[in-house]
């Protein structure tokens, strides 16, 4: 087999792995990408889930691409361009359909929505700085200086924001949307918001730091013009003007290691490539489980890594439908999210503890074709609904839940869209377990790993590997399973390109 050298490989062509491949090019580094797919884009990307008919490949919106990945790739110049922000109509049982945008509703709840939207977006500013620096080393020299820029922001806050953010972290988003709403629907809305791609409940403690974290992004949802495809190709072609070699079609079997050093990766088919330094940006616990493997590695190190979880409970729906559907007059262009209550959030996601479906599960739909009508043949339409909560270890075997599940998110549907059913050409349910597959995130899980309390920061995904390098030299971490964690921002990509362009100064 013919053995290449580059000076950077990056494993991995998701959004993360493109943005950080990027950086390192425009600062000089000679960089090849290895991507197993067709194309790039990994969960950014767009498939044809049955003939004639495109949906978002897994994600359908974004929800605040980081502005360094966005102005540091030219985006725009490689045609990047966003539809107008999404406003979200709640769908509750009989009650009449809410618009919500941002912090702005109507119904009885105006004044005190907008006042906790306010408050929680003060918290977020303060957190949202997090998002964009290397996580500090408990452990190291700097510890103090480490922890102190990092407080800075929170400090600013003053004695009694603090209290009140410490006590609002601590607390879960069903209590704070108790405490705070009467509008079963806004409770609904906040408990969903606050755990989509989570693998907990709104009861769950710590559930308002998703929240937290989801408007840290700072912006409101958002569809690419040209559909999510079109994000994806104007990545990828940032990355190659940048002067990264993009490989599609190139599945990264094994990690090579060396001296205990990593010096280049073996792809399926046995082509071997070196390289300075391997950057994987697809899932941490594959990276070291398989590509790199125990003997590679100190045994407590990957104990840890073992013990990272990574519990997926949403799944994605794709309906090819013969028309429009309607949804009791909301405006098709809305990011629909049918949830009764925040108690129906939590009765959907107990069944999931047991590897059980929900009889009534939530989700978040929309209709990209009503944006880009060229996804679909004249007059028709594609649904994408995020549905929650799917078993990622399901009891009755997957086959048997996919069918229920699909079956009790159509029930859910049609009783918000009565005649859907009649609709649908082709329906496609994709529970965690088939998302693990064809995509690589264990588990199913949206960020790569669970983005939970215990797994934030210095211990993202484990404390050893939380800076970006890993316990193998030569070996980084690139993806959503690094910190901030998951969604299509680049921002880990972006954190570990400087983490590696600072290490090498
Ligand atoms: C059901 C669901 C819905 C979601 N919806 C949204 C949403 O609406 N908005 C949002 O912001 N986020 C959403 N997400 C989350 C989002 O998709 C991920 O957090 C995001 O894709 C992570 O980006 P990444 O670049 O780190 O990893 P990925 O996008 O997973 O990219 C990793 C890449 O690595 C490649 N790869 C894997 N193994 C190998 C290998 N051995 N060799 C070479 N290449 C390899 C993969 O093919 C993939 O292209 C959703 C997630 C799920 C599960």
């Amino acid at each position: 087999m013919p053995m290449r050298s580059s000076e950077v490989i990056v494993i991995g062509g998701g959004v993360n792995g493109l943005a950080c491949a990027a950086r390192l090019a425009a600062k000089g580094r000679k960089v090849t990408l290895l991507e197993a797919g067709a194309a790039v884009g990994g969960g950014a990307g767009e498939r044809e889930f049955a003939p004639g008919y495109r949906a978002p490949a897994l994600a359908h919106l974004t929800q605040g691409l980081d502005a360094r990945v966005v102005e540091g790739m030219a985006l725009e110049r490689h045609g990047l361009a966003f539809h107008p922000a999404l406003a979200t109509t709640v769908l509750s049982g009989a009650a009449e359909p809410l618009l919500v945008r941002g912090g702005k509703t109507s119904g009885p709840d105006t004044a005190a929505w907008e006042a906790l939207h306010r408050k929680l977006s003060g918290f977020a500013r303060v957190l949202a700085p997090f998002r964009q620096m290397r996580p500090v080393r408990l452990a190291g020299e700097n510890r103090l200086f480490g922890l102190a820029r990092q407080g800075l922001g929170i400090r600013g806050l003053g004695r009694g924001d603090f209290r009140e953010l410490l006590r609002m972290v601590l607390i879960n988003v069903h209590d704070v949307a108790e405490d705070e709403l009467t509008d079963d629907r806004l409770k609904g809305l906040l408990a969903f918001d606050a755990t989509l791609g989570a693998w907990l409940g709104p009861r769950s403690p710590n559930s308002l730091i998703l929240y937290l974290d989801r408007l840290a992004r700072g912006a409101d949802p958002l569809l690419p013009k040209g559909g999510m495809g079109a994000l994806a190709t104007a990545l990828g072609r940032a990355a190659e003007a940048a002067g990264v070699k993009v490989r599609t079609g190139a599945q990264v079997e094994r990690v090579l290691v060396e001296g205990d050093r990593a010096v280049g990766v073996r792809l399926a088919g046995g082509e071997e490539m070196r390289a300075g330094l391997v950057v994987s940006a697809m899932n941490p616990r594959t990276t070291f489980q398989k590509l790199a493997g125990a003997a590679a590695l100190d045994a407590g190190f990957f104990k840890a890594v073992g013990h990272i979880r990574a519990r997926g409970a949403a799944a994605k729906l794709h309906l090819a439908l013969r028309g429009a559907p309607e949804f009791r007059g909301a405006d098709p262009r809305s990011r629909i999210v049918i949830t009764p209550s925040s108690e129906a959030v939590e009765s959907a996601f107990n069944p999931v503890k047991y590897g059980e479906v929900p009889g009534a599960p939530v989700m978040e739909a929309i209709l990209p074709s009503a944006h880009e009508p060229g996804l679909a043949p004249e007059g028709h339409h594609v649904l994408s609904a995020i549905v929650q909560y799917a078993p990622h270890a399901p009891k009755a075997g997957l086959e048997a839940a996919r069918a229920e599940m699909l079956e009790n998110t159509l029930k859910v549907l049609e009783a918000q869209s009565p005649g859907l059913r009649g609709l649908i050409v082709h329906a496609e349910l994709l529970m965690p377990q088939d998302i693990e597959a064809r995509f690589g995130m264990v588990g199913g899980n949206w960020h790569h790993g669970e983005l939970a309390v215990e797994q934030m920061l210095f211990n993202r995904p484990t404390f050893a590997a939380a800076q970006y390098a890993t316990p193998l030299p030569g070996l980084w971490l690139a993806g959503a399973g690094s910190h901030p964690g998951g969604g299509i921002d680049g921002a880990a990509g972006w954190n570990a390109a400087q983490a590696i362009l600072e290490a090498k100064a």
